[in-house]
């Protein structure tokens, strides 16, 4: 019976302990710091996928350039189109070719715009982002140490109560102190839970082989749910 007493005793330091933490989470100065965080990491993500499409559209500027350049070139070789004439061409071969190669250094140039637009578009969200992240930096350097004060009132309590439950701890088995942990990192509590008639908290019918196990103080671990069992 000692063991589920003290296993009891550990499970109600804990949920102390876990008081303190809700408290502590439901602050102004915790609620700000992690607003903050949260803001900063999205902007991070933002920047991020920024660069990544910089650098897409710096590769697909260059390669726009370059075929301008290219289509430039070819239309400078008809300015002298008489020339070619006189040399035996056909005019209007020249002029279609002539024509296409402008058409084409046309929608060249539009796409060459659209891309410019994309980096002015990029340039001013960047601005944003960068604002806003140095706001938000501002914001978590004045609510950590903010926080900071409010843990320290907390602090002795927390201490005391952190004491008491290493001391309880070593009267419990170790395998389910483990479990016990593992359960509460899973945000369960409480984790030791009375024999609900013929069932666990979660609804799972416990048979009778099982319930027989509970006598004397020990406890038994749901199937389903993995919260310990004990009879009150
Ligand atoms: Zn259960």
């Amino acid at each position: 019976m000692a063991a589920l007493q003290e296993l009891l005793e550990y499970q109600r330091l804990d949920g102390e302990l876990r008081k303190i933490e809700l408290e502590l989470g439901a602050t102004e100065e915790k609620k700000k710091l992690n607003q903050a965080k949260v803001v900063m990491r999205n902007a991070e993500m933002r920047i991020a996928a920024q660069d990544k499409r910089a650098l897409e559209i710096k590769a697909l500027r260059d390669s726009l350039i370059a075929r301008v350049d290219e289509t430039s070139k070819a239309i400078a070789e008809y300015s002298d189109v008489e020339e070619l004439v006189e040399g035996g061409g056909d005019v209007s071969f020249y002029k279609k070719s002539a024509q296409q190669l402008m058409d084409k250094l046309r929608s060249l140039k539009g796409e060459l715009n659209k891309l410019i637009a994309e980096i002015e578009q990029l340039t001013a969200e960047y601005k944003k982002l960068m604002e806003q992240g140095k706001q938000m930096n501002k914001q978590k350097k004045e609510y950590s140490e903010k926080y900071k004060e409010v843990q320290a009132k907390y602090a002795d309590r927390i201490e005391e109560l952190n004491k008491k439950m290493e001391e309880t701890a070593k009267n419990v088995s170790p395998e389910i102190l483990e479990k016990y942990k593992q359960k509460r990192k899973e945000k369960v509590f409480p984790v030791l839970v009375p024999l609900r008639g013929d069932m666990c908290v979660c609804g799972m019918d416990l048979p009778l082989a099982q319930r027989n196990r509970l006598a004397g103080g020990n406890v038994i671990e749901c199937e389903n749910c993995h919260r310990f069992i004990y009879n009150a």
